[in-house]
């Protein structure tokens, strides 16, 4: 096995690493610096610049706009992008709706929709979740009716991330309540957010967030050329997707950089002419939490190591996703200790100073964060995984 980057990998990271340097807008280097939350034309220009340079979807195939980079060429760039502060690219469409359709859509589907997503035309959201199917997803109820060339479509979904700004979303729905296993009968539709039927209502998060929205849909018309994948085939379109996504929730660029924040923010807080890097408690939890993120990087690494290899990663991806996730929420709990009664700062900060805004960003970013160990399938349910596919419990 070898962990270490090859000197063209090496030349690759500094060639990523100097372009960001260059065309990453200091503006949204800087509100993401300071936690705040992006707009959706704030996301869009950074996709858009990304875009226009061929690098925003470089694990799509070439002919579709795809980079001819490897494995750990694309794992180095998302790490660079992390670790330079540029905005997250949102993954329904990039990396969830488009290769579902690589995969499964039509010809004309792929035509109609890739080049959209490509160039940032449509934002698209999630609808998997529903009230009482989470976890449990397969005991979905929206159903989709078909009469003749449509599909109607009732019902309704949960927690769909960022729904209000979306055009498209793509949905499970069942389209066969009869049949015994519940995993049959569902179907994978592609639908216009701006159909006639669909209501789109805030759910605000415990740091005052509008992220997630819940999604009714009343007697929604839906033409049968936009479901994916046969009638009755939105499960196994469903687990290829949830693979995708887990590859996606890491983000161990994004986390060094905030260690390095943190590390540089707990130096700064001096008292009785000590900083708290000089209080051996806190170095100790610092110093636990480098460990655990190395670890986590070399994890990655035998992954990638495997990938270069042709052999795919398989159910021990969960296992990033577990640390990557705790991770980042370990990082907003110590800036929060750094920080002491300084976080205190209630509401939007008056904007003095850069440092004001960081302040104030902690206690809500703290609280944001506990979304991490939820969304894409529960740390439980991973580690459910890992126990069955990788332990053989
Ligand atoms: C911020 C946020 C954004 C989200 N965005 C989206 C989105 O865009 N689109 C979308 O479709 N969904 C989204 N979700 C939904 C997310 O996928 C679900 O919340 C998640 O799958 C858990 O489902 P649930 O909320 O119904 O909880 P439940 O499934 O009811 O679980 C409740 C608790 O029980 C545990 N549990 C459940 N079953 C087991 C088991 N078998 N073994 C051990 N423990 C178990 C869970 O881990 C959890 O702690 C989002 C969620 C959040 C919080």
């Amino acid at each position: 096995m070898d962990l270490d980057y090859s000197a063209d990998e090496r030349a690759f990271r500094d060639e990523v690493r100097a372009w960001l340097a260059t065309n990453l807008p200091p503006a949204l280097r800087d509100k993401v610096a300071r936690y705040g939350h992006l707009t959706r034309d704030e996301l869009m220009t950074w996709h858009r610049i990304l875009a226009a340079q061929g690098w925003v979807a470089p694990a799509w195939p070439t002919e579709w706009g795809g980079t001819p980079w490897n494995v750990v060429q694309r794992y180095l760039f998302e790490e660079e992008c992390g670790y330079a502060g540029a905005p997250p690219l949102m993954p329904f469409g990039l990396a969830m709706c488009a290769p579902v359709l690589l995969k499964f859509g039509s010809d004309a589907q792929k035509a109609r929709f890739l080049p959209r997503i490509y160039r940032g035309d449509d934002f698209w959201c999630q609808g998997y979740s529903e009230p009482g199917s989470g976890s449990d997803l397969a005991s979905l109820r929206t159903s989709a009716v078909r009469t003749g060339d449509r599909y109607v479509v009732n019902g309704q979904k949960i927690w769909t991330t960022l729904a209000h700004m979306a055009d498209w979303i793509f949905c499970l729905v069942r389209t066969d309540a009869t049949r015994d296993r519940r995993q049959d009968g569902i179907s994978f539709l592609l639908i216009d957010m701006k159909s006639p039927g669909i209501t789109v209502r805030p759910l605000i998060l415990m740091d005052g967030a509008h992220e997630v929205n819940e999604v009714f849909f009343d007697d929604v018309e839906v033409p049968v050329e936009n479901r994916v994948h046969d009638e009755g085939s939105g499960w196994t379109v469903a687990k290829y997707l949830l693979g995708h996504e887990r590859m996606n929730t890491a983000r161990i660029g994004t986390s060094k950089r905030e260690l390095e924040q943190l590390k540089t923010f707990a130096a700064a807080q001096r008292k009785d002419g000590k900083s708290l890097l000089d209080d051996p408690r806190f170095r100790d939890k610092l110093s636990r939490l480098e460990i655990e993120l190395t670890a986590l990087a070399i994890t990655n690494l035998r992954f990638l190591d495997r990938l270069r290899g042709g052999r795919p990663p398989g159910a021990e991806v969960s296992m990033l996703k577990i640390k990557g996730t705790e991770i980042q929420q370990r990082l907003t709990e110590l800036m929060l200790e750094a920080a002491g009664p300084l976080a205190q700062v209630v509401g939007p900060a008056d904007g003095d100073t850069e440092s004001d805004d960081l302040l104030a960003a902690l206690a809500p970013r703290y609280c944001n964060m506990r979304k991490t160990t939820i969304y894409a399938g529960s740390n439980e349910i991973q580690r459910n995984i890992v126990a069955k596919h990788v332990l053989g419990l």
